[in-house]
């Protein structure tokens, strides 16, 4: 299906809703398409920017999901909205659901021992019929193919893979590679929040937009990555400015 793509920086965006993500994503875990999912934030479009290879590896993903009101609001300065705002988190859970639903295989992978095993065990409590056909910390040689080997006799229709980007992305492609099926999908850190270790934001912070600013008050560390946000949004300001000039010299 070909769907309609905005750019933001040069990266496609899916013009879609979460439900109509969602839709499409079940009908091709039911027609064992493989696919290769990617939420992407302005820190992924930040770092895309300036590393080449991983732009690359980004073209090459069947679904680049909007993560991120920044996102949202970059589409809309640029003149070609977005939908909406689909955070990988979110769709992370939808395919969960659908695929205790539809009966489909899942496999875990990533995150530290504890929270992975906390992750599933969490699971298997609010998705009863899951079928989890297995999980690995992520904490290995990304580059053994051993792992991917391991992963893909088990033939599941859902990878959930969470190394942080890039190294979640790289691995994602070098597996589907190798694999007959399965959405593969990069969700960051969303283990250590179904394992119980992070925290989401409130629903009151998520709805006012401005869950970063509560992540950053609860993880100070996570400053220096924060500030891809303002860099993003400078980014977007010039491309503005650039798309006036170019359509008044027209
Ligand atoms: N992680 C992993 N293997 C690694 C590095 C990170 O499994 O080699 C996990 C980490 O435990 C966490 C998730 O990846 O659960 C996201 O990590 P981080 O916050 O560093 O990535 P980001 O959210 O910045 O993409």
């Amino acid at each position: 299906m070909d769907n309609k793509k905005i750019s933001i920086l040069g990266i496609p965006f899916d013009n879609l809703t979460r439900v109509e993500f969602l839709t499409q994503l079940l009908m091709r875990m039911e027609n064992q398409q493989k696919t290769f999912l990617v939420t992407a934030n302005p820190e992924i479009v930040m770092y895309a920017k300036e590393d080449r290879a991983y732009f690359d590896l980004l073209l090459k993903a069947d679904y680049i999901a909007p993560d991120g009101i920044g996102v949202v609001r970059a589409a809309k300065k640029l003149g070609t909205p977005i939908k909406e705002r689909v955070p990988g988190f979110e769709l992370m859970l939808g395919l969960l659901e659908l695929s205790s639903m539809h009966k489909k295989r899942v496999y875990f992978i990533g995150a530290q021992e504890e929270v992975i095993s906390k992750a599933v065990e969490n699971a298997s409590k609010i998705w009863p019929d899951l079928e989890i056909v297995g999980y690995h910390h992520g904490y290995f040689d990304h580059s053994d193919p051993e792992m991917i080997e391991r992963v893909r006799k088990l033939e599941p229709d859902l990878i959930l893979v969470a190394f942080g980007f890039p190294r979640q992305e790289n691995w994602i492609h070098q597996y589907l590679k190798q694999a007959d099926r399965g959405i593969a999908i990069g969700v960051g850190g969303s283990f250590d929040v179904l394992s119980g270790k992070a925290k989401r934001a409130p629903k009151v912070v998520q709805k006012l937009h401005v869950e970063w600013l509560y992540r950053l008050i609860k993880q100070p560390s996570r400053y220096k990555r924060m500030l891809a946000l303002p860099a993003f949004m400078k980014e977007i300001n010039k491309q503005q400015a650039q798309k006036r000039v170019t359509k008044h010299e027209e």
